[in-house]
């Protein structure tokens, strides 16, 4: 930078004289030797010198003009980029011009870079925001940067992704080919992930996106096990009819006592895959409607009552009792009256299936409140004396076809299924399963479906 002071004379002021000397040289010298020759009288010769001298002086110090205004200009851009400079006047013919002209050229530069910056930062801002990891990574495989997600994705735990096999050879093979390349990974540490990874090279690095697949793929477990567990469940009792209806046509074709008998476990085995059938249909049907919660207003006293004396013939054959307690007050809530039917029947069945033999089964109801459920809302609770249910199998008795004991569960006509259309239909309400045992001392089944929308907590303290 020019000293202070000296306002750009420094430049300016050595080309001017430059060019003064430049101009007036030539025809200093083409005079004094017309006025030494004699071509010219002196004082003509003077008189001309001098004319032409006064031209080049004129025109030296316009152009140092000149050349101190765009000096001047080039500073104001340099110290103030963002504030536009007032257009030089410059004074030699086709000067100003030409400052014109560079003054637009580098307005119209700083509006480009001004502009790229912007989309640069705003690219920056998305990349940073993408809901999926991202990271950059060099021609090795080492992070240079990663957005906020690989951050809480994966913390300073990125090791097991970038050291995985699959992962490097893709990192290798896009670099080699220019093209993305996705790969599936599955990581175990530190905790087990299924992730799809597409590495994209842009020149020497490459960027990784990484989603993160853990729920569908559970997803898809869930549903491709349920499948082979029902058709499995179906296979059986159809295994067992057609071997029956074979010894009924072979060997057994004259012995009625043996039909009577193979007649009766076909009509057992008939029922159990009627059964599995009809849970089937309803767990669809649930899971299809699961997504709106319902609407009509219902008073659960009186469906709980029918349901209690629908159940009574059941009851007695396991010579059991049910004692029902339920506040005739109880606030309506938004609820599906067969879905609660069968819910409310699965939990009793069960108590009666695995209950104690003889013992007492309770179904109350009430609004207060309890620490244990969310606020407002209703409470329905099934209580047994059964054997109870070990502590670990209580996270995973709502899946379909899970059972503690599987003999048992087939031997008392379970499908395995009861649990899970409870916890479908408790969760198209919007409600609670919360299941307590102790073994030895029964189990209890507690659903608590909330109030209407809106409603706060009105039964409280
Ligand atoms: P299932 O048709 O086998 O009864 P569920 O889904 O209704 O299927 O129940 C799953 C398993 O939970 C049962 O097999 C049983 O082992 C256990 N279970 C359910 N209710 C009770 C209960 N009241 N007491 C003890 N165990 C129970």
């Amino acid at each position: 930078m020019a000293p202070p002071g000296k306002g750009g004379w420094d430049r300016a002021g050595p080309a001017g004289f430059a060019l003064f000397l430049a101009l007036a040289a030539a025809p200093s010298l083409v005079f004094a030797l017309l006025a030494f020759t004699g071509a010219l009288r002196p004082a003509w010769a003077a008189a001309a010198w001098a004319a032409c001298t006064l031209v080049a002086a004129s025109f030296a110090v316009l152009l140092a003009r000149d050349m101190l205004a765009m000096t001047r200009l080039v500073r104001e851009l340099r110290a103030a980029p963002d504030t536009p400079p007032a257009a030089p006047r410059l004074r030699l013919p086709g000067m100003g011009e030409l400052g014109t002209e560079a003054l637009r050229l580098i307005q119209a530069e700083r509006l480009a870079r001004r502009r790229g910056m912007a989309s640069a930062a705003e690219a920056r801002a998305l990349v940073e925001r993408l809901p999926d990891p991202l990271l950059k990574l060099d021609g090795e495989g080492r992070v240079i940067w990663r957005n906020g997600s690989a951050i809480s994705a994966f913390g300073g735990e990125t090791a097991a992704l970038l050291r995985h096999p699959a992962l490097r050879a893709a990192l290798a093979q896009a670099l080699r080919e220019g093209q993305p390349v996705r790969r599936e990974i599955s990581l175990t540490v530190p905790v087990a992930r299924d992730l799809e990874a597409t590495l994209i090279p842009v020149g020497g690095p490459a960027y990784l996106l990484v989603s993160d697949r853990t729920r569908e793929r559970a997803l898809e477990k869930m549903r491709a096990d349920f499948i082979a567990n029902s058709s499995h469940e179906l296979r059986t009792p159809l295994a067992s009819l057609i071997g029956f209806i074979e010894t009924l046509r072979g060997p057994a074709a004259d012995d009625r006592e043996a039909q009577r008998q193979f007649l009766q476990i076909m009509a057992e085995q008939a029922g159990r895959m009627q059964r599995l059938i009809d849970d089937l249909l309803s767990l669809s049907k649930i899971e299809i409607s699961e997504h709106s919660p319902p609407r009509e207003m219902l008073a659960l006293p009186p469906l709980l009552e029918r349901i209690a004396a629908a159940m009574e013939p059941m009851v007695k054959a396991h010579k059991a009792r049910l004692a029902v307690a339920l506040p005739p007050d109880l606030p309506p809530i938004p609820a599906d009256a067969d879905q609660l039917a069968q819910l409310f029947t699965n939990l009793l069945d069960n108590a009666l299936k695995y209950g104690r033999p003889g013992g007492e089964i309770r179904l109350s109801a009430g609004a207060g409140a309890d620490e244990r459920l969310p606020p407002g809302g209703v409470w329905v609770a099934v209580a047994d004396e059964g054997p109870g249910i070990p502590r670990e199998h209580i996270p995973r008795l709502t899946e379909r076809f899970y059972r503690v004991d599987k003999g048992r569960s087939r031997s008392v006509g379970g499908t395995g299924l009861g649990l899970a259309i409870v916890k479908h239909v408790v969760s198209r309400h919007r409600g609670r399963l919360l299941i307590e045992s102790e073994p030895g001392r029964g189990t209890v089944f507690t659903v608590w479906l909330p109030g209407p929308p809106g409603q706060t907590d009105k039964t409280g303290p």
